[in-house]
């Protein structure tokens, strides 16, 4: 049979782990990307379970360990740093920095593949068998594919990252406090330096001159390392957490089919917005591998993958809910009390409802 090819639009970490995917069942794959160099924020990943087991089909979970953090799932703490949750056993969460797992990512692909500077604006435009449609959550192509679907809305949320300059404990575990109307997360790199994001509601749009020091009014009190990590860091990022206004009703238009963000953009409280795009991609190539045509194998993947990740979506929402967003003296109280008298057992199997996912297949390799 000839070659197929296929089209990948956006090379943030869902597009390339589908060009990935795609090119380890023998494709031809192309990825465009907008922007003129390819790379990632200075921010941290939480790549989980789930998301280790996608990666190890796409033969870059090693690198991917050995690039981040291995470490036992994590605490849930409140500000004084009393615990509140203690996970143990649901598996291991590898922490990395952005920039280093879009690295390895890229690394499995030959340069020829990656093209810069393309604005993509339709699909039609595109030559191929298959159009990967990866442009994040902002996505033209989508609101080109299914006009009058209700796009990105504001989650009502703004949060900051970034990375510390310097070294802190290598012991230092993987931590996510919760206040009322406020959480501060650690994800804390091999090399000693930490990943961090904080978050709180706000009206959408605001910026400050002096991020860092809206963080500190939140967070600059609480228990350590939070002070000494935000005294040892440089650059903030903010942004605003956008996410999908209504479900997509299909995924699949013709040859395009949407991935990741573009797909169901999701808020990040359950840290599995990229961890869904990188199943998306492993579930997209297994599919392309066993049917005989691209429409067969896309609406598999539509009937897979879009209940998974709009539960997934809809758990997000939820958990910022009913978690670091309460305000209510009494209703953070009341939810303290259940995190602290929820037994290890049943936090484990609530951790596993998402991070249990299993691959389609081993391997994509032929
Ligand atoms: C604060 C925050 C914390 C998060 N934490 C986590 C976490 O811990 N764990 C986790 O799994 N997820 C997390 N996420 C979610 C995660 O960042 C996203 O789900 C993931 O990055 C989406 O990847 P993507 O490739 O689909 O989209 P993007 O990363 O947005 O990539 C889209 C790419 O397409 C390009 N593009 C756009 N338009 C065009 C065009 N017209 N033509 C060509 N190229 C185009 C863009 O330049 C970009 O490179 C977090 C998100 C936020 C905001």
């Amino acid at each position: 049979m000839a070659v197929r090819r296929a089209v990948v639009v956006g090379g943030g970490l869902g597009g390339l782990a589908a060009a990935v995917g795609l090119r380890r069942i023998g494709w031809d794959v192309v990825v465009l990307e907008r922007a003129a160099g390819f790379g990632e924020v200075g921010a941290g990943v939480g790549v989980m379970p789930n998301a280790l087991r996608a990666l190890s089909v796409l033969g870059v979970a090693d690198e991917v360990r050995r690039v981040g953090t291995p470490r036992v799932a994590a605490r849930v703490l409140d500000p004084r740093g009393r615990a509140l949750v203690r996970v143990a056993g649901a598996g291991r969460v590898v922490a990395v920095h952005r920039a280093d797992l879009h690295g390895v990512l890229r690394a499995a692909l030959p340069a020829s593949c990656l093209v810069n500077s393309v604005d993509v604006s339709s699909v039609e435009s595109l030559d191929g068998d298959l159009v990967v449609v990866a442009d994040g959550v902002r996505s033209r192509l989508r609101e080109a594919l299914f006009p009058g679907v209700t796009g990105p809305v504001y989650g009502g949320v703004t949060a900051w990252r970034s990375v510390t300059e310097a070294r802190f404990p290598a012991d230092l575990a993987i931590s996510q406090t919760v206040g009322d109307g406020v959480e501060f997360g650690v994800l804390p790199l091999g090399d000693g330096r930490v990943c961090w994001y904080a978050a709180t509601e706000a009206p959408e749009g605001v910026v400050s001159s002096d991020e860092l020091g809206v963080v500190r009014g939140l967070v600059g009190r609480w228990h350590a390392p939070i002070p000494s990590v935000l005294d040892s860091t440089g650059v903030v990022l903010r942004h605003d957490i956008y996410e999908l206004g209504a479900p997509l009703p299909s995924y699949v238009s013709g040859r395009a089919v949407l991935l990741g963000d573009a797909a169901h953009a999701m808020t990040p409280y359950l840290g599995q917005g990229a961890c869904m795009a990188f199943e998306d991609a492993v579930v997209l190539a297994a599919a392309c591998d066993r049917f005989p045509s691209v429409e067969q194998a896309l609406a598999a993947y539509d009937r897979v993958r879009r209940p998974r990740t709009q539960a997934v979506a809809r758990a997000s929402r939820v958990a910022g809910r009913m978690g670091f967003r309460l305000r209510n003296p009494l209703a953070v109280a009341a939810r303290d009390l259940a995190l602290r008298a929820m037994p290890s057992w049943a936090v484990v199997k609530g951790a596993e409802r998402f991070t249990a996912w299993r691959p389609p297949v081993e391997s994509l390799d032929r």
